[in-house]
């Protein structure tokens, strides 16, 4: 079994977040260290590591994923100019938080691909 993270308790309203939206099988809240003025992190409420261990039943999940994304775009006002989806993965990805998230990066250009 491998340890829950941080974002397990939010998603169970254990710890405090600025929850923008949860259902079933994602929760989605701002991010404690915006890099941008719209800086959201999208996850599964399922605890998966990283997306090298998404099984097929995850995949409803990943995929509302990106349907919250585009949603929470409208909400923000973003959907217009655009944003970034990024998620990392493992060490080398420069993952820090052993559960899956979907950073949503917009509200001003988000600059190169690479830095
Ligand atoms: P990673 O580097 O793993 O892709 O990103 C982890 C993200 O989680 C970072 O952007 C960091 O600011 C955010 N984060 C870490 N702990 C917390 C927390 O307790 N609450 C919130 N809202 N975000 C967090």
């Amino acid at each position: 079994m491998i340890e829950e993270t941080i974002f397990s308790k939010i998603i169970r309203k254990e710890l405090p977040s600025d929850m923008l939206y949860q259902d079933e099988l994602v929760t989605a809240f701002r991010d404690i260290n915006p890099q941008r003025p719209t800086h959201v992190l999208i996850i599964p409420n399922r605890h998966i590591p990283t997306v090298d261990d998404v099984t097929p039943e995850d995949e409803a999940a990943m995929g509302r994923m990106i349907s919250v994304a585009r949603k929470i775009a409208r909400d923000e006002g973003i959907d217009q100019k655009g944003y970034r989806l990024i998620i990392n993965c493992g060490e080398h990805g420069r993952q820090e938080v052993p559960h899956i998230h979907m950073h949503m990066l917009g509200g001003d250009d988000v600059g190169p691909m690479l830095s």
